[in-house]
């Protein structure tokens, strides 16, 4: 049986935002172009996506993992808002007329693989914007890196930036706010149910506890040294190794345990890695 969703923004009534879009779509004074991963078009529920594309002129939408976007446009100037070495500040581009951002949304994992195997988004001289807010996603979908925001907190900011003012800016983000809001409690009734329903110990913590190591123990007798880490990418593209608590010898097994116990309470996102010392200290001298 499928799920009642509202015809317009396709979800389910209890989290519908269509009340919230505005009645007339605001017009930005240059072209955006979303190129969304089809797993993102999938999670719908904590798409900004969709929100950008009901509120905004001169916005357009592919979902895609191979762009139709032509790598010469005759009629604009095409940036794509991602970070590299080479990425000048979308402030320098002010003065251009006839502009056209192109974005990538999904996972941060999947954003880059949009962009490495697009030849037409290679190509693309790309633009980042320097920006200090932290993202309003909260917990509900951890960013990946520090410094990294929504899709619509992106364009938002890019339209800021580029008109001038941040009129448009202000309300997509009052609108974000409250479906952020929404979604919040939708999902903390989800968690009550599922705590109910699983005698008080919701069930992905019972599944997580249950991991067991790759390597049978019995054919893992070496120790070596191993670490706990998260990496962190800056919007600048920099990659950051982080390690958490000190060192420790181990077997494999043992090492894979430690960071599925040190996991247990974290969410996606925020869960630590775990690797060999020596490939950690290559890994964090590189950078
Ligand atoms: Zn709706």
């Amino acid at each position: 049986m499928s799920r009642e969703v509202c015809s317009k923004c396709t979800r389910p009534p209890c989290v519908c935002f269509c009340d919230l879009i505005p009645s007339v779509k605001m017009t930005p004074s240059f072209q955006i172009h979303c190129i969304q991963h089809p797993n993102e078009a999938k999670r719908k529920a904590l798409s900004s996506v969709p929100l950008l594309n009901h509120s905004l002129n001169n916005f357009t939408l592919e979902i895609t993992k191979e762009t139709m976007l032509p790598s010469v446009d005759t009629e604009c100037h095409q940036v794509l808002l991602f970070p590299g070495p080479n990425a000048v500040d979308l402030q320098d581009l002010k003065c251009i007329q006839k502009l056209k951002v192109v974005v990538v949304d999904g996972t941060w994992k999947e954003a880059k693989k949009l962009v490495q195997e697009n030849s037409v988004l290679q190509a693309l001289p790309r633009v980042i914007i320097t920006c200090n807010n932290s993202s309003l996603y909260g917990t509900l979908r951890r960013e990946p890196k520090s410094g990294c925001v929504s899709t619509l907190e992106a364009v938002a900011q890019a339209i800021t930036v580029l008109d001038g003012n941040d009129t448009i800016q202000q309300t997509l983000l009052g609108m974000f706010e409250k479906i952020v809001a929404r979604q919040n409690e939708y999902v903390q009734a989800g968690k009550e149910t599922n705590l109910a329903y699983y005698n008080g110990v919701a069930k992905p913590e019972q599944e997580r506890n249950k991991v067991e190591a790759i390597v049978p123990e019995e054919n893992d007798n070496t120790v070596q040294e191993y670490i706990l880490y998260s990496v962190e990418t800056q919007l600048n593209g920099k990659v950051q190794w982080i390690q958490h608590q000190d060192a420790f010898i181990s077997t494999y097994s043992q090492a894979m345990r430690r960071c599925v116990e040190a996991n247990v309470n974290r969410k996606r996102g925020e869960r630590f890695g775990v690797v060999l010392k020596a490939t950690f200290l290559k890994k964090s001298s590189q950078l």
